[in-house]
């Protein structure tokens, strides 16, 4: 059984002061000067938390166990070191990332090559969903980083002719609590019996689960642990609130809070996919440019939707849990509980995605007259009691009039879009799925509704 040594800040221990954390420099942390220019150049001015707890002992060789979420630096904290011992001794098939959703591959690919390029490094991304034989060319020419979901990976290792890891120095098994959540455990196992023993193992996980911790023991070596506390970022940057109201006008307090906070980028969080949809429908109905990305899309309109965001040419996007987790959007300035987590868990990946990286943001949290004990259970597990968002309901109710008749649009939308589905007349492959579905839009009597506003 591998030993494991606590190091960095472990929960409830105070903070190490922050002057001390701010003298550090990638150089400080033994990153090398053609690295230390590429985070330069991603405005990456001094490295984060986990980068400083993980960066030198990975540098040492040591295994790691990252206790981390997205939005700490923690891509940083793993693919800095990988490619600074890359660079002392190139090689192909150098690392491999296990990841749980394809959206998180792309993100740490573009993350390794963003980091790389001035030193030639090619990735792979390897997922479900997307094309086989263009992942086996890609394989075929040997990429230094491959990121991979463990399943798409197996059907690779057992099905591409010449395609083996059996020289690979580092890997990486990131949100391990999530691969394993999503029964990916066999699959690791069989990558774990394929790859060298010998090898550096950094894993990186949000939480500490009895399977992860099966997993360090199986995977790692005298492993150091880093943890970062989620809670100070939360305390210091996050604004929470919630929002008491009756159900029937979530929507309308929906558009009243659009409206207040333009000039912002939302995430507004949907429990179903179906509401997903008809959310973003009834918005794009008032002029919003809202745009959805949920399970039941195809990995194409899931990736052009999230360009879009990214790129700003839509600043509401609408997602179920899909998209709570692992994305790495980083403009979000407001996070929008409209359906309530039932896993409180949930609460805390979703309001992650906003206040990341030293930025500053916002969460509301819708709660109706159903979801008063699971807010209650979410106030126990941040440890506080969150303020109520100001509104005026006065106003809100003027809207009323425009938002129901939206509504109506919007079911009328989702319905022929559902018939047409059935008709399988629509080639699944190619347009976004709201955009391809409105017909009728902006017909809402006077149009936009949306004002503008500054921040
Ligand atoms: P991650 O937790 O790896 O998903 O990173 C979240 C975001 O933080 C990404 O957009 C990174 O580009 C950014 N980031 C990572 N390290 C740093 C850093 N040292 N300074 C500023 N931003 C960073």
């Amino acid at each position: 059984m591998a030993a494991s040594q606590e190091h960095g800040s472990p929960a409830g221990a105070p903070e190490p002061p922050v002057e001390e954390e701010d003298a550090k420099t990638f150089k400080d942390l033994g990153v090398t000067d053609v690295l230390c220019e590429a985070c330069d150049q991603l405005g990456w001015k001094k490295p984060t938390k986990i980068q400083v707890e993980a960066i030198p002992l990975a540098l040492q060789g040591r295994d790691i166990i990252g206790l981390a979420e997205t939005g700490s630096g923690k891509t940083g904290a793993f693919a800095l070191p990988i490619l600074n011992a890359l660079l002392e001794t190139p090689q192909r098939l150098f690392a491999l990332v296990l990841t749980p959703t394809r959206e998180l591959a792309f993100q740490i690919s573009e993350q390794f090559e963003a980091l790389g390029s001035s030193i030639g490094v090619q990735t792979a991304v390897i997922v479900g969903g997307i094309d086989s034989m263009s992942q086996s060319l890609a394989l075929a020419k040997k990429p230094h980083v491959v990121i991979a979901t463990p399943g798409r990976l197996i059907d690779h290792l057992e099905n591409t002719k010449g395609f083996n890891l059996r020289a690979l120095k580092y890997l990486v098994m990131d949100e391990a609590d999530r691969i394993l959540n999503m029964d990916f455990e066999t699959e690791v196992d069989k990558i774990l019996k394929v790859i060298p023993r010998d090898r550096k193992t950094f894993l990186f996980s949000a939480t500490m689960t009895k399977k992860v911790q099966k997993l360090q023991r199986a995977a790692l070596k005298n492993a150091v642990k880093c943890a970062v506390s989620s809670k100070y970022q939360t305390v210091e940057k996050l604004q929470q609130y919630y929002l008491f109201i009756p159900s029937k006008f979530k929507d309308t307090y929906l558009v009243y809070i659009l409206n207040e906070l333009a000039g912002n980028s939302f995430m507004i969080f949907c429990s179903t996919c179906n509401n997903t949809q008809r959310t973003a429908l009834l918005l794009r109905n008032l002029g919003f440019t809202a745009i959805p990305l949920h399970g039941q899309m195809s990995q194409t309109k899931r990736l052009g939707s999230l360009n879009k965001f990214k790129a700003k040419a839509r600043s509401i996007l609408l997602a179920t849990d899909v998209a709570s987790r692992g994305l790495d959007i980083p403009h979000v300035d407001v996070v929008v509980n409209f359906d309530i987590p039932t896993h409180s868990k949930d609460y805390i990946h979703r309001v992650g995605r906003t206040a990341r990286a030293g930025r500053s943001g916002k969460s509301i949290t819708f709660v109706t007259q159903y979801d008063v004990e699971l807010f209650q259970r979410i106030e126990h597990l941040i440890g506080k009691k969150l303020p109520v968002f100001p509104t005026q309901d006065d106003e809100v109710m003027m809207l009323t009039e425009r938002v129901t008749e939206a509504q109506r649009f919007a079911r009328m939308e989702l319905r022929e879009h559902g018939e047409k589905k059935k008709r399988s007349r629509e080639d699944a492959g190619d347009n976004d799925d709201t955009e391809g579905a409105i017909g009728v839009r902006n017909k809402v009597a006077g149009g936009k509704m949306r004002k503008r506003r500054g921040r």
